[in-house]
């Protein structure tokens, strides 16, 4: 069923109305009927009294001569009062003197007459006096009355109240139409006016009132309100235009940026690689005597000329490679291949470095490994740079490099038992040229790239790199990876 405030707002005022109208209607036709029961019995009272009255005064010279005859006659005439159905004239000593029965009704007591009774008995009413002559009491009159048409007389008042009812709920019905229409309708016409603006999203639509009352000022406010949002509508607009005109400028301006740097790359890549790489060659060629004997300082210079070449070219290579992964325009080539290959020859190559300053370097490959479908020499970069840095930042102990599959995916754990990397730490070491300051000791060379780079790659291959360290504990990174078929 309809809750009453679920209900519009004009079947609301119409049940508000129906419902005082309603009570109204009962609380005074109750009343009514009330007063109709006792104002019955009252007019009752009084005919009898009347009639009592006449009767005894026109039966007491019957009642001084004897006269029974005379006053039967008397009450003779009570025959054409059609609710009358006993009277009897009793004399001074309480003898019947004179009755009257109505047929059907004959015979009725009315007990021992020594007081003036009024009572109102199961369908008669009953009424007794003393006739009086000349101060002296002659005798008595009782009446007795059909009250049976009291309900008669009742249910018609019930029914003509009831007509009355139902004529005064229509027509407060009508009413109720007509008087909550000027409310109704101004409120429905601002819920339809609203509705009609949040489909169409047009805040130039309008309510219109004329009334002076709270409808009126909501409707003044809602319109003022509609005015504000147009206006604030129509300033972002002009706001976006504005600010789109500023973005195309910008954008182009770091499209053009965009290029410049690549083609400063470009050229640093050819510019700076190809003298580097001159550089490096000639000073091998130097150092293995190739050109001459060298004296043991000159050899040192030029081992260290030889180093710092080869570090510059590093990190030109890096700068290279993380500015193609940021313009997006490092391309990924996937081939099917087996890992532990991949390992073998990566841990191999960098054994001598690690024994260089004492280290154990070895792997754990899980055998039954299945082939792994990515680009081999970018996951083969992402490997060597973790291998390196763990060889890089660890002075004792070992390098374990695990790989295993745990539920579809290819893990490569590099583990070593360096210095290890504190947890605040931890948050920006994958941030481009991020070094991590620990003090004295960590005068180790780097970009600051090399995370950076195999993160991205990682990403690149649809893995990622994860890594959990203890500070002078050691470190575990872990290149995680998707084991898929062939795409
Ligand atoms: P870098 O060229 O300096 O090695 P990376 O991006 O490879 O640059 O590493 C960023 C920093 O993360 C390093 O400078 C180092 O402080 C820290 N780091 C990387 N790997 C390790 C590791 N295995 N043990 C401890 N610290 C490490």
């Amino acid at each position: 069923m309809t809750k009453f405030q679920d209900l519009s707002i004009k079947l609301k005022l119409i049940s508000i109305q129906l419902f005082t109208t309603l009570f109204i209607l009962v609380f005074f036709v109750s009343i009514y009927l009330f007063s109709q029961y006792h104002q019955y019995e009252r007019r009752a009272f009084t005919r009898m009294s009347t009639l009592t009255e006449i009767l005894g005064s026109n039966s007491i010279s019957a009642l001084l001569f004897f006269d029974n005859d005379a006053a039967n006659d008397v009450l003779e005439s009570l025959d054409t009062q059609a609710d009358v159905l006993n009277a009897v004239v009793y004399d001074h000593n309480s003898e019947v003197f004179a009755r009257f029965d109505r047929k059907g009704y004959t015979g009725y007591s009315f007990g021992l007459m020594n007081t003036e009774t009024k009572t109102a008995g199961d369908g008669h009413f009953i009424l007794t006096k003393k006739i009086v002559f000349d101060d002296l009491k002659v005798g008595w009159i009782a009446l007795r009355l059909d009250s049976s048409t009291r309900r008669l007389e009742l249910l018609e008042a019930v029914r003509q109240s009831f007509m009355l009812f139902v004529a005064g709920l229509i027509l407060a019905g009508l009413l109720s139409l007509r008087a909550q229409k000027p409310i109704s309708d101004s409120i429905g016409k601002l819920a339809e006016t609203a509705k009609q603006i949040e489909d169409s999203g047009d805040y130039t639509i309008r309510v219109k009132s004329n009334s002076r009352d709270e409808i009126g000022l909501l409707v003044s406010s809602f319109n003022d309100m509609l005015e504000k949002i147009h206006n604030h509508e129509q300033h972002l607009e002009q706001l976006v235009v504005e600010r789109t005109v500023e973005l195309e400028a910008a954008k182009t301006k770091a499209e053009e940026s965009d290029h410049l740097k690549s083609a400063f790359l470009a050229s640093m890549s050819h510019e700076l690689r190809t003298p580097l790489n001159s550089i490096i060659g000639f000073t091998g060629i130097l150092l293995q005597g190739m050109a001459g004997p060298l004296s043991e300082e000159q050899a040192k210079q030029l081992g260290m000329v030889k180093g710092s070449a080869s570090h510059l070219l590093e990190l030109i290579n890096d700068i290279l490679d993380i500015s193609k992964i940021e313009s997006g325009r490092i391309q990924v080539y996937d081939e099917a291949f087996k890992i532990d290959l991949l390992l073998v020859m990566a841990v191999s190559s960098l054994r001598p470095f690690a024994e260089k300053k004492g280290l154990r370097l070895r792997h754990n490959i899980e055998t039954d490994l299945p082939k792994l479908y990515s680009d081999k020499r970018r996951l083969e970069q992402i490997l060597l740079n973790l291998i390196n840095n763990a060889i890089k930042f660890t002075d004792e102990g070992e390098i374990i490099v695990n790989c295993y599959v745990n539920e579809d995916f290819l893990y490569i754990d590099v583990i070593d038992t360096g210095i290890g990397i504190s947890e605040k730490d931890l948050e920006t070491i994958f941030e481009t040229f991020r070094q991590i300051d620990t003090g004295l000791d960590r005068v180790k060379e780097g970009s600051g790239l090399g995370l950076a780079i195999s993160k991205k790659l990682a990403e690149l291959l649809s893995g990622t790199i994860k890594v959990v360290s203890e500070p002078g504990v050691g470190s575990t990174f872990s290149v995680v990876l998707p084991v898929t078929s062939e795409k």
